[in-house]
């Protein structure tokens, strides 16, 4: 496997990419295109949050605490005094730190159903649905935040495929597919979670004729 310094270049490279294309052909305004760069970065890193001591978990869980601090700020900080917006920061932050880490370390399993296709495309779906019912965004940028996110996750199970292949001695690493692969087989109950969290979160879903323009306008790129 890919260690966190390779994934964190290329995901970033791939995506920065794809994020300059969305800014030429005005699918994205520069300050969207630069969140786009971000969200495909960081899914560039998801899939490696199940490893407990990784820096991939490290790095998603803080960037976690950061986002919902920056939430709680610009939505409460008018009109609630500053005693309790501090208060409920710190209370965020140990619910994270002592809570959900310990809980979602206990639940899952390196190269388990979280690193899968499936896993991926439930997550990405999750960004796009709550960007488009929570944050407001139109429904472009929420396509595109989905898509980004996505096509970071697929760069991530890619590379550590490709890495599985030994160059040397031209043979496969005992590792070869467990990567990437389309949903996790020896966790039922965790990819069965998944399926039904893709089904439900399907019917939250932006047009799809929204997707379609955005899928066309990338087709119709010439370089
Ligand atoms: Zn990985």
């Amino acid at each position: 496997m890919a260690n966190f310094n390779t994934h964190l270049i290329l995901a970033g490279m791939g995506n920065g990419l794809l994020a300059s294309a969305t800014i030429a052909t005005s699918l994205s305004t520069t300050n969207e295109g630069m969140v786009l760069w971000l969200t495909g970065t960081i899914g560039g890193l998801l899939p490696d949050i199940d490893a407990d001591n990784s820096s991939s978990l490290k790095v998603i869980f803080n960037c976690m605490a950061l986002l919902l601090t920056m939430v709680i700020i610009v939505r409460l900080s008018h009109n609630h005094s500053l005693t309790l917006v501090w208060l409920i920061i710190t209370g965020v932050y140990l619910s994270l730190r002592w809570l959900a880490l310990p809980l979602f370390k206990q639940f899952t399993v390196h190269r388990g159903s979280w690193h899968s296709l499936l896993a991926g495309c439930t997550l990405s779906l999750l960004v796009t649905d709550i960007a488009w019912h929570v944050t407001g965004v139109s429904a472009r940028f929420a396509w595109l935040l989905g898509i980004f996110l996505a096509i970071g996750y697929v760069i991530h199970l890619l590379l550590d495929e490709i890495c599985a292949f030994d160059i040397s001695g031209t043979r496969f690493k005992r590792s070869f597919g467990s990567a990437c692969k389309p949903l996790s087989m020896s966790q039922p109950l965790a990819s069965g979670i998944f399926l039904l969290s893709c089904a439900i979160l399907i019917a939250w879903i932006p047009p799809v004729s929204v997707l379609k323009s955005i899928l066309v306008t990338f087709t119709a790129i010439s370089l």
